[in-house]
């Protein structure tokens, strides 16, 4: 299998998608690509929660025509999703985009996608080739029966193929399915045959909440077995919520880490403090941190420190009360309604005196 640190970089913009550099966070924009100012101003919100790149999608010529204007103010680098229209594609490259995400089988055909292909080649602008389970061709289903894994990787490869026979490599490639186990097996199947990196992504996931879990299991599987080099969620929701998803998978598989993990107790019989109300402020307040701290909140002190020792920092609920505790020693006892003051100020002093010693703060 070939693993993040093995697959082929391809350098899009400013960025590189493979060959082990850090996973990238995308995104995709739902406003009408044509109206710039709503486009732009939810690209800059994007870009504030953490994305590193947007797409855009390019179904008319009206969103060809403002890709030049976009792209120059765009907060973040743009990437091109076309459909069935090649002169959209050679227009969205010519515009400056830093990447296209085509089908090349619903492109017009084998000409048509060499001319794509050879201005992609000669602007230096990489391709993904994204393979749906929910658009495979018909030579496929019915050869398979149905969308299966393996149909999906024949025609990932009949794709690269059409591109690789026009001299073109710099490719980008996605396996998605609403399938969370049949995502996992294409990919992992793919990445048997395959140095081309990945872009990960369980489609049509649903809304924030049955989209965050079927994301988390599909591509946290993936990255867990070392697949993966960008990846996007797909929530039925505003997609800023995809990059707190996103940013939450890569946390929570360890493959990066975006400020403090708040870590916290289910609670039970013995906790006396308003718990889920002390660690819901919490996560609001920490949310500019950027240092990679884990602060732990305990519902009581009898295992409270005991088993958020790992922690940097962390509280531990009394009667109406609360301990503070630093790598699990008790430093301040603090009344319920200023626990979250103090501790956060606690925590300030924590990072000041960690950079006074010299360890950085992103
Ligand atoms: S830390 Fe205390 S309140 Fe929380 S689950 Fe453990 S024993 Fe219960």
């Amino acid at each position: 299998m070939f693993r993040r640190e093995q697959t082929r970089p391809v350098k899009v913009g400013p960025l590189t998608i493979g060959g082990g550099a850090p996973v990238i966070i995308e995104s995709m924009t739902n406003t009408d690509t044509a109206d710039l100012a709503a486009t732009l101003a939810q690209i800059t919100e994007l870009k504030q929660a953490g994305c590193e790149l947007v797409r855009v999608a390019v179904p008319n010529q009206r969103a060809v025509a403002v890709l030049p204007d976009l792209i120059k103010q765009s907060a973040l680098p743009v990437v091109a999703d076309i459909h069935f229209n090649h002169r959209f594609a050679l227009g969205a490259i010519r515009a400056g985009v830093v990447k296209l995400r085509i089908n090349p089988g619903n492109i017009g055909g084998e000409e048509r996608l060499a001319e794509v292909v050879s201005l992609a080649g000669e602007k230096q602008v990489p391709i993904r080739i994204g393979v749906n389970a929910g658009s495979l061709e018909q030579r496929l289903l019915d050869k398979y029966g149905k969308a299966t894994p393996e149909a999906m990787l024949e025609s990932a490869m009949d794709h690269i193929r059409m591109a690789e026979k026009h001299g073109f490599y710099d490719l980008v490639i996605s396996l998605k399915a609403s399938s969370v186990p049949l995502t996992v097996a294409a990919n992992r199947l793919f990445a048997k045959e395959s140095r081309y990196p990945l872009h990960l992504g369980v489609t049509e996931a649903g809304s924030s909440f049955s989209g965050t879990v079927y994301s988390a299991v599909g591509i946290g599987a993936l990255l867990l077995s070392g697949l993966g080099d960008t990846i996007r969620i797909s929530l039925t929701a505003p997609p800023v919520e995809e990059i707190r998803v996103a940013k939450a998978i890569l946390a929570a598989a360890e493959i990066r880490r975006f400020g403090p993990r708040v870590i916290s107790c289910p609670t039970c019989g013995r906790c006396q403090i308003s718990l889920i109300e002390l660690v819901k402020e919490l996560e609001q307040r920490v949310a500019e941190i950027t240092e990679p701290l884990t602060l732990a909140v305990m519902g009581c002190v009898v295992n409270g420190p005991g088993e958020a020792r790992e922690a940097d920092l962390g509280i531990a609920g009394g009667k109406n009360q609360g301990l503070i505790f630093c790598a699990g020693e008790v430093v301040r006892k603090v009344p319920q309604d200023r626990l979250i003051d103090e501790f956060m100020s606690f925590l300030y002093e924590y990072l000041n005196s960690k950079a006074d010693f010299g360890v950085s703060q992103k």
